[in-house]
């Protein structure tokens, strides 16, 4: 029998992520040297992950022959110093995406509402699909959330509320002042997931810990994957109450952090110079790609990220040719913005390349 024929329905209309494209596989499908490529598709961090981590990492290795430690006790006891809570109030996830994936294992139900911004970070809506709950979708206004349209949405079915702060693919964000009084005017009753994967980049960053310690059902979620440059171990995390976390940590699969990244995760967290380093890179190649696409003309979306949109006419097209010319960026035509390209901001460098190859393109 067709195993097609014995899926779960809402499998034949799934529809599965797109990742920005790896390098080696741009190489060998457009018949191009890999090390003429730079890839600007993925907010990963072009100044790699610190030394430490590395030499963390290199450590963990020698053990490979060891299951994890399950519970990531080096690695919350760690995060618990560095967020000043208990290391009980975290939930450490293969990737942050894990954790989305076990909010919706421990409180999505069919029919439940997921209310989020339009265009919000996909796999939000992924998850939500996933168990059967529906993603209520609001357009931004002015590339940041509507948040007073987002209360507005929440019915008697609403079971969570998403916010990524800045947004993805957008880069903007609401004022931190703007988004603690949104979350304290909701409902009780809601989980309140705000993702900050990008919060390090941000200069006055909300702080939703007060609303955890008043009791608030508010979940935040961080990764490695981005100022860290760990994004290729899979380690990111969330923090929440104690009694919210537990039940996260409950639905995990036994040893879902390998080793090696709650090693190299626990080290960078150590190396905060490195951390400030990366920062600072990315502020001034920021300047330079607003500056850049000034010049050619092109508008762009004020950033708080380490990405920005910059809109090019034909999103597809400019992505395709600037794919020929070896630099890889990201079209988000499936976010609704068919008309602009999302850029990571690289290394001095990479700027100048992506500024250049995208002038022979527009022009
Ligand atoms: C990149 C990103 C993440 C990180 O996902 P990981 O699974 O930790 O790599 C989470 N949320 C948003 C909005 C992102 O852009």
């Amino acid at each position: 029998m067709n195993p097609a024929e014995l899926a779960k329905p809402f499998v034949h209309t799934y529809p599965s992520y797109v990742p920005g494209r790896p390098i080696e596989d741009v190489a060998r499908d457009l018949g191009l040297d890999p090390a003429g490529i730079i890839k600007m598709a993925s907010n990963e961090n072009p100044f790699g992950p610190s030394p430490l981590a590395v030499e963390a990492a290199k450590r963990a290795i020698e053990q490979g022959q060891f299951y994890p430690d399950g519970g990531c006790y080096a690695l919350k006891e760690r995060l618990a110093a560095f967020h000043g809570i208990a290391p009980g109030q975290f939930v450490i996830g293969n990737g942050s995406n894990e954790v989305i994936e076990l909010i919706g294992h421990v409180f999505l139900e069919p029919k439940d509402e997921v209310v989020m911004g339009q265009p919000e970070f996909v796999v939000y809506r992924l998850v939500s699909l996933l168990f059967g709950a529906l993603p209520v979708e609001v357009p931004l206004v002015n590339f940041k959330n509507d948040l007073s349209a987002l209360a507005r949405a929440v019915t008697a079915r609403t079971k969570v509320v998403v916010v990524s702060t800045p947004n993805n693919p957008t880069g903007a964000a609401n004022s931190a002042e703007e988004l603690v009084a949104f979350i304290r005017a909701l409902p009780e009753r809601l989980i309140v997931i705000v993702d900050e994967a990008y919060r390090d980049f941000v200069d006055t960053p909300p702080d939703i810990l007060p609303l955890i310690k008043e009791g608030r059902n508010v979940i935040g979620l961080r990764t490695f994957s981005k100022v860290y440059g760990l994004a290729s171990l899979r380690v990111g995390y969330g923090y929440a109450s104690a009694e919210m976390a537990a039940l996260l940590d409950r639905v995990r699969q036994p040893f879902n952090v390998n080793a090696v990244a709650q090693a190299a995760a626990t080290a960078a967290l150590d190396d905060q110079a490195f951390r400030t380093r990366c920062i600072e890179g990315n502020r001034a190649g920021m300047r330079r790609l607003e500056k850049g696409f000034s010049e050619l003309g092109l508008a762009w979306v004020p950033s708080q990220a380490n990405f920005i949109l910059v809109k090019v006419g034909d999103g597809a097209k400019a992505f395709d040719a600037l794919q020929r010319r070896g630099v890889i960026v990201r079209p988000v035509g499936n976010y609704g913005l068919p008309e602009w390209l999302r850029v990571t901001v690289g290394t001095a460098d990479q700027n100048e390349r992506l500024l250049s190859e995208l002038a022979a393109v527009v022009r």
